[in-house]
């Protein structure tokens, strides 16, 4: 049969929008959600530049898309395009998933739920009681470091390469959950002994990400110790330096693999306004982990 029939008239339209995204795994993640469910919807790749970024966004809203997840570099950008947003969004100021509800454009964040979900799968443990330590102080921190707070981490500590931005975050997650928060500058993470202090380290800047990898936000010659967990959400290459220096100490470690699929779930559930059924999320799970590291 050589006639394609799988797009038509009727064919619901989700999407993703950045700059670049020809190395996304979106598309293949939701199209095979599509594929799985038996939904009629086609995710599309779309790099936009900055300049056509307005324009694009009342095209995509034009064309009729149920939604569309955002990327970098316009995480924080997309939000002055759209007609509202959740709380979180309101306070972390960055957007992954856009759902247009009857022609208004309405912003979520599902990175953090992603991380959480992926977290306490694969750590078999959650965040209540734990001391927690990000490294890095942008739209994913800020993300993760409310809804770990809110998940009932004894103390969230950040620390930042720009220590101002640190206490920005560490500002946002108090206003909530007042004395929660810490900041630090990078200088400090030997001198007062933070590494140590924390059961849960997770890196979320972009150091040692592909094609600069071999390099650690944390220095070579600080000490981990054998229970902590260490997670990095960069997950190209699979396993960071970071990784490595946190393993060779007995960590258990993991990378941003799992949050990148449960985001996406996330967002997908979102546009369908359907759940997806766990059994099918943990198969497409075990298929997408084998085909992103084949
Ligand atoms: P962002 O808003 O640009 O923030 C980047 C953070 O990294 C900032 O705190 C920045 O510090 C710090 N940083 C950048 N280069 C650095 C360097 N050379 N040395 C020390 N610190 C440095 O980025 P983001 O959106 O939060 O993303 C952060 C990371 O998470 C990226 O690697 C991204 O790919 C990853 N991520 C993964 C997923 C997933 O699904 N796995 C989802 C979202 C994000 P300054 O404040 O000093 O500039």
């Amino acid at each position: 049969m050589a006639i394609d029939q799988r797009i038509t008239g009727k064919t619901a339209l989700i999407g993703l929008i950045g700059n670049p995204v020809q190395h996304s795994y979106s598309p293949q993640l939701h199209n095979s959600l599509s594929l799985l469910l038996g939904i009629d919807a086609i995710y599309i790749p779309m790099k936009i530049e900055k300049v056509n970024l307005a324009d694009a966004v009342k095209g995509i809203k034009a064309c009729g898309f149920l939604g569309f997840n955002v990327t970098m570099p316009y995480k924080e950008e997309i939000l002055k395009y759209v007609d509202d947003c959740s709380e979180e969004v309101k306070l972390s100021g960055c957007a992954n998933t856009v759902t247009n509800r009857s022609g208004r454009l309405h912003a979520s964040n599902t990175d953090a739920l992603g991380f959480v979900r992926s977290f306490e799968k694969q750590a078999g443990v959650g965040f209540n009681g734990k001391n927690v330590l990000i490294i890095g102080a942008g739209g994913a921190a800020a993300s993760l470091a409310l809804i770990i707070a809110s998940e009932g981490a004894a103390e969230v500590n950040i620390v930042n390469r720009t220590p101002e931005k640190a206490e920005i975050v560490a500002g946002l997650v108090n206003k909530r959950y007042s004395g929660k928060a810490f900041a630090y500058g990078m200088n400090l993470l030997e001198e007062v002994s933070l590494l140590e202090r924390n059961d849960i380290i997770i890196n979320a800047t972009p150091v040692g990400m592909h094609p600069k990898t071999g390099v650690s936000p944390i220095d070579k010659d600080v000490v981990f110790s054998p229970g902590q967990l260490v997670c990095d959400l960069i997950y190209n290459p699979a396993e960071t330096e970071l990784m490595k220096q946190a393993k060779s100490y007995g960590c258990k470690v993991f990378n941003g693999l799992g949050m990148l699929f449960y985001q996406g779930i996330y967002s997908y559930e979102t546009w369908m306004e359907r759940k997806i059924p766990d059994d099918i999320a943990e198969k497409l799970y075990g298929e997408f982990v084998d085909y992103v590291c084949r």
